[in-house]
């Protein structure tokens, strides 16, 4: 399965790289429509052997822009034209202009949409004490599940950025699956790690055509000549310890 990360969504004149126009989202769109599947599907089949190299598609946004409400829910998820997708939430940010409200949230949620942390104040946790990693990793997450009602396992790395000490506390906190943004297909370098393709509005359809038909062609010699030799793993321990 592919993954896909999106960030805020605007009319016109996107403010940064990682912005994109309705425009661009809708022609992305069209690439993908029927390959979809909501949240549930991934992550009842996100662990199955076979699951690797299936061509569905999985949407998630980062960061509780308002547009996840106004746009993707209601134009989209509300009429079927998608299947769902998953948010995540730096919830330090709700209710602050441009982010969803908790009510955004909780009716998002109840109508399928996965909720997932994304931490409280969208630091790069690889930088924090460990007090404060803990305070981003468990406060987050009992906060989201209290509004819900229901438990949060699903995180985004802030930045995309983590090491072992926080994907070892993301684990202990109690989350189950870990949203990187590094290339290729959903699995990542350990079980519980789930890379995404992190959208630029600099990435053309001609680029998300390829990215479609070979996430993994897009990865670097690196990972090609470490994945041939059976070393990537470790490669990928040592880059993150
Ligand atoms: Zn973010």
């Amino acid at each position: 399965m592919i993954v896909l990360n999106y960030h805020e969504l605007v009319r016109a004149s996107p403010p940064n790289a990682w912005c994109l126009t309705h425009g661009t989202f809708d022609a992305h769109l069209a690439l993908y429509r029927d390959k979809l599947v909501s949240p549930q599907t991934f992550l009842e089949n996100c662990d199955h052997p076979k699951a690797g190299r299936s061509g569905s598609v999985l949407l998630t946004f980062d960061d509780g822009f308002l547009s996840d409400y106004t746009h993707v829910y209601a134009r989209y998820a509300t009429t079927g034209a998608i299947p769902g997708f998953m948010s995540f939430i730096p919830v330090d940010f709700i209710g602050s202009p441009g982010r969803m409200t908790w009510e955004m949230i909780e009716e998002i949620g109840r109508s399928g949409v996965a909720i997932g942390s994304h931490g409280m104040a969208h630091a790069d946790l690889t930088t924090v004490s460990d007090d404060e990693l803990d305070r981003e990793l468990t406060v987050s997450k009992s906060m989201l599940e209290d509004r819900l009602g229901r438990p949060v396992t699903l995180f985004a790395f802030p930045y995309g950025r983590f090491s072992r000490r926080v994907w070892d506390a993301a684990l202990k906190a109690g989350y189950t699956h870990l949203f990187t943004i590094q290339l290729g297909y959903h699995r990542g370098f350990e079980p519980f790690l789930y890379s995404r393709l992190c959208l630029t509005n600099n990435m053309d359809e001609g680029y998300m055509r390829q990215h479609l038909r070979d996430p993994d062609g897009m990865r670097g010699p690196a990972w090609k000549i470490s994945t041939r030799l059976g070393l990537y793993r470790q490669l990928m321990h040592l880059r993150y310890r």
